[in-house]
């Protein structure tokens, strides 16, 4: 009985290693896949579909069957093609931009230094020397370039109303 175990058990081993070097020798499948799939994408490395970059969002695609409407810089003619290479149905590109956002300042820390209204590219910011700063919403295109400035942290961004 004990014999019979170890055989079965040495032959499980034997198994299981075989198996594993021979999956590190045999390129996977669908590497090629990858290769073509990164291909079709722009190469732009935005980071904009949520990966690091074209290759690993192709990887994505080909091995966990990523969703292929994710590619801003590529639009709707990438997703096309990608359902044609696939052969899936091409969904609208999705929209992935942050929802739009402007700045606001916390008038009661305000300290009316200029320095935000002096940063701010727009002129969107109203204020004087040492009186309250305020944003004019429909003037911020919420470029953030107002908040680093500020040396009391008075200003975040927060959804345009
Ligand atoms: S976010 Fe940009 S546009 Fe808006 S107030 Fe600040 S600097 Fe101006
Ligand atoms: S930088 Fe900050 S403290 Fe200075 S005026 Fe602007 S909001 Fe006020």
């Amino acid at each position: 009985m004990l014999l019979a175990v170890l055989a079965i058990g040495t032959l499980a081993l034997v198994a299981g290693t075989g198996l594993a070097l021979a999956a590190r020798k045999l390129p996977a499948a669908d590497s090629s896949l990858v290769e073509e799939i990164n291909a079709l994408l722009p190469q732009t490395q935005c980071a904009q579909c949520g990966y690091a970059g074209c290759r690993p969002y192709a990887e994505a695609i080909v091995d966990r069957g990523e969703a292929i409407n994710l590619c801003p810089p590529g639009g709707e003619a990438t997703v096309q093609k990608l359902a044609r290479r696939l052969g899936r149905d091409p969904a609208p590109l999705k929209d992935l931009r942050p929802p739009p956002a402007v700045a606001f300042i916390d008038e009661d820390r305000c300290i009316g230094c200029l320095h935000c209204r002096n940063a701010c590219p727009v002129d969107a910011i109203v204020g004087a020397q040492n009186t309250l700063h305020t944003v004019i919403e429909a003037e911020c295109t919420g470029c953030e370039l107002c908040i680093a400035p500020c040396p009391v942290d008075c200003i975040e961004l927060k959804a345009a109303s």
